[in-house]
């Protein structure tokens, strides 16, 4: 959470770290602050509220600085004021400080400074963290790379969770990052060079990134930059060029991330599944598993570690890969497994899931795994993130950048790869050939199959118009299209704050009947055959109570008079992909829902993007 941006060049500072805090707003958006160097002092702004707050002080104060760094917060320790905005200046004013993360010592070292007169202006955890840096830069007065020294003296002493920019008012033409836990990359640009939270900050400007891995700093000067370990060492600087475009991280012609990326889903999917099936057409193959055949084989057990909609598509997951693979899987939650005792059976693979690939308890799970001696694999769309380096193996999605908080895409690709990943597995254990045509075949048709209904996109509109005004709403289908009802839930409740439950169809009976009135919609996700009619039937029973149903609803499915107020037809498929075209009218069920509220469905309150605190 929180984006972070620092600039070094021969521009001005200030259009660059605004463009860039812009761009790591879906990071988080409490209050946006800048700190340039002046020569002999910073200058500080900082607001509460949007990054656009933040743009107009600028655009009045208009510093002209050519070195600054910025933040957009997500606030985990002190409230949301000015004063715990970042940046954090030390109490003697030689360092300032952007910080994503969390100092998990923050308070025995603060003691230890105000123990020292050191005074402190905001109740953060970062603050302290500018202030250990200044003092120690005080102690090391006359030292080689003294700056470079206190940040290292610094970071040995805090606990947790880091990524991090900052300046020192005595050396104009530097500029320090560090990463332990929190991303961090250093755009390597012409005459100037960004460190950020993401390369989308720097976008258009920049060509090559270092991705600056654990425990390691960044030293960034007007002429060149060097990548050194906690201990002083070179460290080996690999720029690779970035993956995303200007068009992949602006809004273009849409409303709002959310829907440019609802309606990018047949293009997202295409570019997930290009080039990823065998050359007979009957399974897939996914480079990131090459060199692990032998393991895959032997599997006897998965577990999926994931947070939030990500997990949702691991619960999809599960349902495909028993079904084709007939390997059990479970799905746990990152942040519980973690912390687990859990039995370490047979042979087990561990399939890590994040779109970002920075989730903090996905990436502590996956080390706790691989502590456990099991075999892991990553999802992600990050490339070069956390996830892809630390796991044994791994597959990107491929879906370019996703800005809006509320995940669409990328949920929709993970499911897809997680498909792929039973037919891979299941081709080699009992999946016939044809089989494994008719689901890869099923899979190609994808992207047509979302598309046609994007192009229904109105209807979804009057449906959640008609059904805005409610408070309480249930999602309900079975099977794998439970979990799909779980992040229809998800969706609708993170963007338009109404509360909504997702339950397996027949868990209805169980308790959520209660719920049912006139004012409480339930959205059925029906499939075909006989589990089909006994959600058709559970319809009814909601309708006996005078509950209103809408019904997703498959072609050709038969729905009898009287058991839905609203029918959704979706393109009948096969089972495999039935999922990801169960989600798509819910995606925009959510959206236009909100938007009716006039929500801003890009910055749901209180959340962030990408969850890098624990
Ligand atoms: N812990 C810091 C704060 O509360 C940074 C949080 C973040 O990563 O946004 O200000």
């Amino acid at each position: 959470m929180c984006g972070i941006v620092g600039y070094l060049g021969n521009s001005v500072a200030q259009d660059a770290l605004i463009d860039g805090l812009r761009r790591l707003e879906y990071r988080g958006y409490d209050s946006a602050g800048a700190a340039f160097h002046d020569g002999n002092a910073f200058s500080l702004a900082r607001e509460t509220g949007r990054v656009e707050n933040l743009a107009s002080t600028l655009r009045e104060s208009n510093p002209t600085s050519t070195l600054g760094i910025a933040h957009t917060r997500w606030a985990t320790h002190g409230a949301v004021t000015v004063s715990n905005t970042h940046p954090h200046l030390s109490h003697d004013g030689k360092i300032a400080l952007v910080h994503n993360g969390v100092i998990e010592n923050y308070g025995p070292l603060k003691r230890i400074l105000e123990g020292k007169g050191i005074e402190f202006s905001s109740e953060t955890d970062s603050e302290v963290l500018s202030n250990l840096i200044a003092y120690h830069y005080a102690r090391l007065e006359g030292e080689e790379e003294q700056f470079a020294q206190a940040l290292r003296e610094a970071l040995s002493q805090c606990r947790g969770a880091y990524g991090i920019a900052v300046l020192c008012v005595d050396e104009p033409g530097f500029l320090l990052g560090a990463r332990r836990g929190s991303p961090l990359v250093v755009g390597l640009g012409d005459g100037e060079t960004f460190l950020a939270s993401d390369a989308s900050a720097f976008v258009g400007r920049v060509r090559d990134a270092v991705y600056l891995k654990d425990g390691e700093i960044a030293l960034l000067r007007e002429d060149g930059f060097r990548i050194i370990t906690m201990q002083g060492e070179d460290a080996q600087a690999v720029s690779q060029p970035i993956d995303q475009t200007v068009e992949d991280v602006e809004m273009g012609d849409f409303d709002s991330f959310m829907e440019k990326e609802i309606f990018e889903q047949p293009v997202a999917l295409e570019n997930t599944l290009r080039g990823r099936f065998g050359d007979d057409g009957t399974t897939a193959k996914l480079g990131g598993l090459e060199g692990h055949e032998d393991e895959l084989r032997r599997l006897n057990r998965i577990v999926f570690v994931a947070c939030g909609t990500a997990r949702h598509s691991c619960m999809v997951g599960e349902y495909l890969i028993e079904r084709l693979a007939r390997v059990p899987v479970e799905v746990e939650h990152a942040s519980e497994f973690r912390y687990r005792n859990s039995p370490k059976a047979g042979h087990t693979l561990v399939i890590a899931v994040s779109q970002s690939g920075e989730t903090l308890d996905t990436l502590e799970a996956v080390r706790e795994a691989r502590t456990k001696g099991l075999l892991t694999i990553g999802i992600t769309n990050g490339v070069g993130s956390s996830l892809a380096r630390e796991t044994d193996g791994g597959v990107y999605q491929r879906v370019g950048a996703e800005i809006g908080v509320a995940s669409t895409k990328a949920f929709t690709s993970q499911v897809a790869l997680c498909a792929m990943l039973g037919l891979a597995l299941g081709r080699m254990r009992e999946l016939s050939p044809i089989q494994g045509r008719e689901i890869a075949e099923a899979l190609q048709n994808l992207p047509e199959n979302v598309a046609s209904i994007l192009q229904r996109g109105e209807t979804l509109r009057e449906l959640a118009h008609k059904y805005s005004e409610a408070e309480h709403l249930l999602f309900l289908g079975r099977q794998d299209l439970y979990p799909v009802a779980l992040e229809g839930a998800l969706k609708l409740k993170e963007i338009s704050y109404a509360h909504a439950e997702g339950y397996p169809a027949a868990e209805l009976k169980h308790g959520p009947i209660a719920l049912i009135n006139p004012e409480c919609p339930s959205i059925f996700l029906v499939e075909e055959g006989e589990l089909g009619a006994k959600t058709i039937a559970n319809m009814q029973e909601v309708k006996a109570r005078s509950g209103p149903v809408l019904a997703i609803v498959p072609e050709g499915v038969e729905v009898p008079d009287g058991a839905a107020d609203d029918v959704f037809r979706v393109p009948a498929v096969h089972e495999v992909v039935r999922p990801i075209v169960a989600t798509i009218p819910l995606q925009l069920f959510a959206y236009h829902f909100a938007r009716i509220r006039s929500l801003d469905v890009d910055k749901p309150r209180n959340l962030a993007k990408s969850v890098t605190v624990e």
